[in-house]
């Protein structure tokens, strides 16, 4: 029997569609990108070492001339710093500049690198770069929402070969975050405590949705995941803005998610994904119902007319047997 499921923090529902279930070893990529096949270097690429724009750099670590990580404005911003905020009203419709930040985390100094395949402290150098310009971008008072995703593979959307993840800085509080943080206020309403926390003790008693659990954060597919493989990596200290964690919770995050991205690489075939660092709001004080996290979604199934027309997803695998499968999986 199919069966509707509902996640306890954001109150969606999905339908888990066990009748035509596939086995989670089963799901194949939608598209693979095998940057190992890339040289290390190219040199028409604006990210490689020795192109560098020093205009555009916002952020180099460490900050010598053997960079690591760096962040660069994105030179096709989405949203741009300079200029006023300003709102316009024209009969029923309104509009706002669009003031914000757009930044590009470069990875790697190599062309061809893949998290999966680098050391773990490689990607916890870009969560903390991920911080530092969140905090900074949260110093612009007009900043209302800070968004640090990658998108790895062109099925997740991502149009250059040179490792990079991104940073927007939005001047307004989108409507699916309100949503989300009216959700658990609610929650915390009700019980007086914070939702993911909950819902993060009960995965690890129980166990069965676990894929990894680390000292400081855990990754578990949610009971109602609404895409295969679709992750949540959540830190265990309670803490609302990402820009304020611990560096332990933040490495620990990161650690975890390093962990995660071998396992999908080796188990599913370095399928293209989306992680998110879902973050309260800059302007949200300390809020107690507020629980940073990291989403990550691996492109294996295609959104359809039913995804776009009711706002909810059929997801053909149960989150247990994906879950399972992917702790079978060697990381190491
Ligand atoms: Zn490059
Ligand atoms: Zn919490």
């Amino acid at each position: 029997m199919n069966e509707l499921r509902q996640n306890m923090v954001t109150k969606r529902w999905v339908i888990i569609a066990t009748e035509r279930a596939k086995r989670p070893s089963e799901l194949t990529p939608l598209s693979t990108t095998d940057p190992t096949a890339l040289p290390a270097y190219d040199a028409d690429c604006p990210f490689c070492p020795g192109n560098e724009e020093l205009d555009l750099e916002r952020l180099r670590l460490p900050k010598a001339r053997n960079w690591q990580v760096r962040v660069v404005d994105n030179l096709y911003p989405a949203l741009q710093p300079d200029g006023e905020s300003v709102y316009t009203f024209d009969g029923i419709y309104r509009s706002s500049s669009a003031i914000g930040y757009h930044d590009i985390v470069v990875e790697s100094p190599l062309h061809n690198a893949i998290s999966a395949l680098r050391p773990a402290a490689e990607l916890v150098e870009v969560f903390t770069a991920f911080q530092q310009r969140s905090r900074a971008i949260a110093q612009d008072v007009r900043m209302e929402h800070v968004v640090c995703f990658k998108n790895h593979g062109s099925m997740a959307g991502s149009s250059m070969h040179h490792p990079h993840a991104q940073i927007i800085g939005l001047p307004i509080v989108p409507t699916d975050i309100r949503a989300r943080l009216e959700e658990v206020r609610r929650y915390y309403e009700n019980t007086g405590a914070c939702g993911l926390c909950t819902m993060l003790d009960r995965e690890r008693e129980d166990g069965k949705r676990i894929i990894i659990e680390g000292e400081h954060a855990t990754a578990f597919i949610p009971y109602a995941a609404f895409s295969p493989f679709h992750i949540w990596i959540v830190p265990h200290r309670h803490q609302a803005h990402f820009r304020y964690a611990d560096p332990e919770s933040c490495a620990g995050v990161a650690t975890v998610l390093h962990g995660i991205l071998r396992k999908l690489y080796k188990g599913v075939g370095n399928p293209d994904f989306n992680y998110v660092v879902r973050t309260s709001p800059v302007k949200e004080a300390h809020p107690e119902y507020v629980h940073w996290y990291v989403t990550v979604v691996p492109r294996v199934t295609r959104l359809a007319g039913f995804e776009l027309g009711a706002d909810m997803f059929i997801n053909p695998t149960l989150p247990e047997e994906s879950a399972a499968f992917l702790r079978s999986i060697d990381s190491t």
